[in-house]
């Protein structure tokens, strides 16, 4: 039985922009007062984990402890059939420090040169954490494939590169709605919900 959350403030420990924005989107219709790493002034820790819980739950572990409110953190990122899983948990830092997703995409479309193996996923771990220690985390997993070049100016990160299955327009041409409706963090949240807010 998973640990519910009690209603009040709530950090979300990103300092991504586009995935707090995201997070913020999905928690709007709950009772919930969201306050953002940023506001807080909270470092973010190094993500050192191998797996998308690992570094979901370090992020989200440092921010109860050092803020004393509950924290929601999620690590995510897309893994490329053609590229054994890469960029994988990676994702982030394939961009480099001046967060270059165009130079992230373009090294995508480089790297797998003419494997006509386009397929990819979507992954997003989301990890609660409260001040005491105890965490709750829950993933989920979007199937895709990759189109180049970029098409569309929504969303963020991957998303101009996207195509998720059913779908003929990328993450980066559809409305903000229609990605909430069918996201790998859509489904990790919609878990988290179930088990932690309703
Ligand atoms: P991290 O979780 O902070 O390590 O960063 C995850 C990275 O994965 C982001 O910077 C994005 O590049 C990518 N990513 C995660 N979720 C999405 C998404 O919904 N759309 C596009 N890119 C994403």
């Amino acid at each position: 039985m998973a640990r519910r959350f009690a209603g009040g403030k709530l950090v979300v420990a990103s300092h991504n922009a586009g995935k707090a924005r995201e997070i913020r989107e999905l928690l709007a219709p709950y009772p919930v007062e969201v306050i953002s790493a940023a506001d807080l002034n909270l470092p973010g820790p190094e993500e050192t984990g191998l797996t998308f819980i690992a570094n979901a739950e370090l992020k989200a572990r440092a921010a109860a402890t050092t803020s004393g409110l509950v924290a929601l953190a999620d690590d995510s990122g897309m893994s490329v059939d053609g590229l054994n899983g890469a960029p994988g948990i990676y994702s982030a830092r394939w961009a480099g420090p001046d967060k270059d997703f165009a130079f992230a995409m373009k090294r995508v479309e480089t790297e797998l040169g003419g494997n006509p193996n386009r397929g990819a996923q979507f992954n997003c771990a989301l990890t609660l954490c409260w001040p005491d220690g105890h965490c709750e985390s829950f993933e989920g997993t979007l199937q895709g494939q990759l189109v180049f070049p970029p098409r569309g100016t929504k969303g963020f990160g991957y998303d101009p590169i996207f195509i998720p299955e059913g779908e003929t327009r990328t993450f980066g041409e559809i409305s903000a709605d229609e990605k909430h409706a069918m996201s790998h963090r859509a489904l990790a949240f919609r878990q988290l919900v179930a088990a932690c807010f309703a």
